[in-house]
């Protein structure tokens, strides 16, 4: 923003959320910015054939929202005119189950924290909106063939647009690849003599089922409910209020657990994990449209980062670097990050690029994943390589998320590091582990008292 645009033109490979975040990063540098788009960009917030997974809930993290208000500023205005749901400090409108533990959230917090909740669909449609209304972006319903890469340069030239009986060649500076986990820039990097990157990936065998309800007024307060799965139960739930008076239920199971196939199946789901008025209204919902199905089978991180040599003019952005566990909710917000540390770099006028976004991505996805990945391999049953020390985390976690069951205080502190506001480190301080562990003992205490044989009896009153 009111800086010199030094570069001509900047291509953008995928306008969904992270190609349009770069997009808007972009067009503060570039005299033009163009954004290609395989699929047909609906006019109003409509679901969208080439990504699937928008028809599931989509939780917008609390940091999500403010790193995207910074990019697009009155985004977060233009969602609640549209009906979305603002929670300012209103934890009651909250249901959290994590592991097994349903936090004490009925509290009201000690810091201020506001949460949306829009359907992907109206979060989606009210970026690009923001991003069409820049006015060196440009937005192009076309399917981009391949970047052309330039051996004599190493350096990626701009991108072939895939024409009937043809290709079209359209030059650029920079070329960013936002084509989401399906993308071929490994491929392509093998074609043009490079290394691929190395792959993590964290086998988790999920499974989504979602249906679209509407529920009889009243029955439900909350706007957000959540259960995540636990070591004894492996289907959760997500459910959001939406901004047209409907909610979006998505039943998931996880370890290549079988999923729901009906809507009945996922009530059962509904009764297993939620309190019975919850599961109740949820049975008297009406259905509405078909239940939508998605297969997640592995969380994957490539390591751009770790590559010595990689070309010039090109960058992997969003679900193309790395796609996290979506039950987690995390990857739009870490996209929008990611869009944060490009925003520094390009301001910075950095000259290696493409080392340095990805230094930046990986240090900020690093406690994400690794936080995911234990609570995957030790809580819920995925297969996989584990240090040592993941287990004694997951079984601490475990331990302090049974505390924030009644202490409003640890809740609250899970709640601002889940929802990847006071810092992506999921690591309590010495402060917050005390208080979990006098809170246990002293329910442990309690416990005990109440089962001990030598117990006195109840007092009988003599009257
Ligand atoms: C089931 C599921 C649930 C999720 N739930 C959450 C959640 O609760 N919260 C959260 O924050 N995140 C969630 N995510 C992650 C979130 O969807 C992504 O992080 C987010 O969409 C950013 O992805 P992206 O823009 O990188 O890629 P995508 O959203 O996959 O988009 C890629 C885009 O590239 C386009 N494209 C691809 N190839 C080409 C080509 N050759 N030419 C032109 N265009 C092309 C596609 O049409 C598409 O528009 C979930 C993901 C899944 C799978």
């Amino acid at each position: 923003m009111g800086q010199p645009r030094n570069h001509n033109h900047a291509i953008v490979i995928g306008a969904s959320i992270a190609g349009l975040c770069a997009a808007r990063v972009l067009s503060d540098h570039y005299q033009q910015v163009t954004v290609y788009d395989r699929d047909a960009l609906p006019e109003t917030p409509a679901h969208r054939s080439a990504v699937p997974q928008d028809r599931h809930v989509h939780i917008l993290m609390a940091r999500g929202a403010n790193e995207f208000e910074r990019l697009f500023p009155g985004l977060l205005d233009g969602m609640v005119a549209a009906g979305v749901a603002k929670l300012d400090n209103r934890p009651d409108c909250i249901h959290f189950g994590a592991a097994g533990h349903v936090l004490g959230t009925g509290h009201t917090l000690r810091h201020g924290f506001t949460a949306y909740v829009p359907s992907r669909k109206q979060l989606e449609w009210q970026i690009r909106r923001h991003a069409a209304a820049v006015p060196n972006v440009r937005i192009v319903h076309r399917d981009v063939d391949a970047p052309r890469f330039d051996g004599k340069r190493q350096a990626v030239t701009g991108v072939l647009l895939s024409r009937p009986g043809d290709r079209e060649f359209i030059p650029a500076d920079l070329v960013i690849d936002a084509s989401g986990r399906g993308t071929r820039l490994p491929a392509w990097l093998r074609e043009w003599g490079y290394p691929r990157p190395e792959e993590q990936t964290i086998d988790v065998g999920i499974s989504y089922a979602t249906q679209q309800l509407r529920i009889p007024d009243g029955l439900i307060t909350e706007k957000v409910v959540v259960a995540g799965v636990s070591r004894t139960q492996q289907a959760g739930l997500g459910m959001l209020f939406y901004e047209d008076g409907t909610w979006g239920l998505t039943t998931f199971t996880v370890a290549h657990a079988s999923a729901p196939q009906t809507f009945a199946e996922m009530c059962t789901v509904a009764d297993q994990v939620l309190p019975a008025r919850m599961a109740a209204a949820i049975r008297r919902a009406e259905p509405l449209g078909n239940i939508a199905f998605h297969r997640y089978p592995v969380s994957r991180w490539r390591r751009y980062d770790k590559l010595q040599r990689f070309p010039a003019g090109i960058l992997p952005f969003g679900d193309a670097v790395v796609s996290f566990n979506p039950t987690y909710g995390q990857g739009m917000t870490m996209t929008a990050i990611q869009a944060g540390h490009l925003r520094r770099l390009l301001a910075s006028q950095t000259r290696h690029l493409a080392y340095d976004l990805g230094r930046a991505t990986a240090k900020t996805t690093y406690p994400v994943w690794t936080m995911n990945a234990i609570g995957d391999l030790t809580l819920h049953g995925s297969e996989g390589p584990a240090p040592w020390w993941y287990r004694r985390v997951g079984a601490l976690f475990d331990q302090f998320l049974g505390a924030a069951e009644t202490d409003p205080v640890l809740a609250e502190w899970f709640l601002r590091r889940f929802s990847l506001l006071d810092s992506l480190y999921m690591v309590p301080p010495a402060s917050i582990i005390g208080r979990a562990i006098r809170h246990n003992l002293s329910a442990w205490r309690v416990q005990r008292h109440a089962m001990s044989p030598l117990r006195d009896p109840d007092p009988v009153l003599d009257i």
